[in-house]
C-alpha cells in the first residue's frame, strides 16, 4: 500500500514554494516533467516561473485531454527525456494522465490540483478516456506528494467546489454500502479504509449546507481539501475504490455512459447520493436539504435528463462493476420500482422546497 508521503495545504505563494522546496530537497529529482494544460499555465504563472527556473531542472508538457493518446504522449516524453519525477498541475484530467503515466514509468508523482472537484487529486485511480462515451478507471498509485494551494482552488468556479463536495459526500453512502454488504462482496473489507472515507465525508456533511460557497472561509476550504485527500488515501488502504464509490457512483457512471453530458463528476454523483439515501432509508431528509441549499442537483431533471430517460440509467447502473455489491443489486429494482422511488424523492423535494420558501 502506498499513500502520499507529503501533504501540504498552503495559503500563501511562498508557503507553496516552500512545500515544493521540501519535497525536492528530500527527493533530489534529477529531471522533473510538469504535465499541465493551457489554463493552469495562465492561472498559476508564478508557480511555473518558479518551477521552470534552472534550479529545479524542470520541463513542461501540455496535454488537453485525458485519452489514450495523451497518455501515450506523456509516457513517451518521460521515457525519452529520462525524467525521474513528475508533477501534474491542473484539473482532474491532467492529474489522471500524469498520475497514470508516472505509475507506468515507475517514477514519483506530485499532484498539484487547481480545482477541488473530486477525490482523484490523491487517489490511486486514474480515469482514462477512450472515445466519446467510454472511460476506464485504471488502478495506479497514490501520488507521492500532494500540494494544495488554497488561493488557487478558491479562485476556481463555484461549480468545481460543489462537485468536490458532492464527491466527498458520496463516501458516506459508499461506506454504508461497503459496511452493510461486506459479506456479499468478494474482496476483503477494510474497516480502517471505510472508517476514514466516512469520517472524511463528515467534514462537509451536513454542516456545509449552512455555508455560502461564494464566501467560503479558509477553514471550510481546508476541510474540503483534507476530506478529498483522505478519501484518496482510503482507496489506497482498501486497495480499491470501494470506500468512496458505491451505488451512488454506479448511478453517476450510468448517466455518463448513457447521456455523456458536459457536467462535473460531482453533479451526477450528487443525484446518485440521493438515490442511495432513499434506497438505504438513511439521511433522506438531510441529503435533499443539503443538495437543495447548496444548489447541487437532487434529481436528473436538474441536469437536463427527463425522468423517463433517467429510469433507464437507474436500471442500467446495477450492471456496472457487477462484482461490487451495493444497495442497487440488493433491491434489484424493476421499472415500476424506480418510478416509485423517483416519485418519493420528488415528493420529499417539494416539501423541502416549500419549507425553504416559507423561511425566506
Ligand atoms: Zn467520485
Amino acid at each position: 500500500m502506498k499513500i502520499p508521503q507529503y501533504i501540504y495545504i498552503t495559503e500563501k505563494k511562498n508557503e507553496t514554494k516552500k512545500a515544493f522546496e521540501r519535497v525536492f530537497q528530500s527527493e533530489q529529482p534529477k529531471r522533473v516533467l510538469i504535465v499541465t494544460s493551457i489554463s493552469p499555465l495562465m492561472k498559476v504563472k508564478w508557480l511555473f516561473d518558479y518551477l521552470l527556473s534552472n534550479r529545479t531542472k524542470a520541463e513542461k508538457l501540455l496535454v488537453e485531454k485525458s485519452d489514450k493518446k495523451a497518455l501515450e504522449k506523456t509516457v513517451n516524453r518521460i521515457e525519452n527525456g529520462s525524467f525521474d519525477f513528475c508533477i501534474g498541475i491542473g484539473g482532474g484530467k491532467i492529474l489522471d494522465i500524469a498520475k497514470y503515466a508516472s505509475f507506468v514509468e515507475k517514477i514519483r508523482f506530485l499532484s498539484f490540483p487547481t480545482l477541488l472537484s473530486h477525490d482523484g487529486i490523491a487517489s490511486p485511480v486514474a480515469v482514462i478516456r477512450d472515445g466519446k462515451h467510454w472511460s476506464e478507471s485504471r488502478r495506479a498509485e497514490s501520488p507521492y506528494a500532494v500540494i494544495i494551494d488554497l488561493k488557487t482552488v478558491v479562485g476556481a468556479p463555484t461549480a468545481s467546489l460543489l462537485s468536490g463536495i458532492a464527491d466527498l459526500v458520496a463516501n458516506l453512502f459508499a461506506s454504508i454500502d461497503a459496511e452493510v454488504f461486506k459479506e456479499k462482496n468478494k474482496k476483503a473489507y477494510s474497516e480502517l479504509a471505510t472508517g476514514i472515507a466516512r469520517s472524511a465525508s463528515l467534514f462537509v456533511f451536513p454542516r456545509f449546507s449552512k455555508i455560502s460557497l461564494k464566501k467560503i472561509s479558509k477553514n471550510d476550504l481546508k476541510h474540503l481539501a483534507w476530506g478529498l485527500v483522505l478519501s484518496g488515501i482510503s482507496m489506497s488502504i482498501a486497495g480499491n475504490s470501494r470506500p468512496a464509490s458505491g451505488a451512488e457512483h454506479k448511478i453517476s457512471h450510468a448517466i455518463d455512459y448513457l447521456f455523456s453530458l458536459p457536467v462535473s463528476h460531482g453533479f451526477t454523483v450528487s443525484i446518485g447520493n440521493v438515490i442511495s439515501a432513499f434506497l438505504h432509508q438513511r439521511y433522506k431528509k438531510e441529503i435533499i436539504e443539503f443538495n437543495y441549499s447548496l444548489g447541487l442537483p437532487v434529481l436528473s431533471e436538474d441536469i437536463g435528463i427527463k425522468k423517463e430517460e433517467f429510469v433507464n440509467a437507474v436500471l442500467y447502473a446495477s450492471k456496472i462493476k457487477p462484482d461490487r455489491y451495493t444497495i442497487l443489486e440488493e433491491k434489484n429494482l424493476t421499472k415500476t420500482g424506480v418510478i416509485n422511488l423517483l416519485d418519493e424523492i420528488e415528493e420529499a423535494r417539494r416539501e423541502v422546497e416549500s419549507r425553504f420558501e416559507r423561511t425566506k
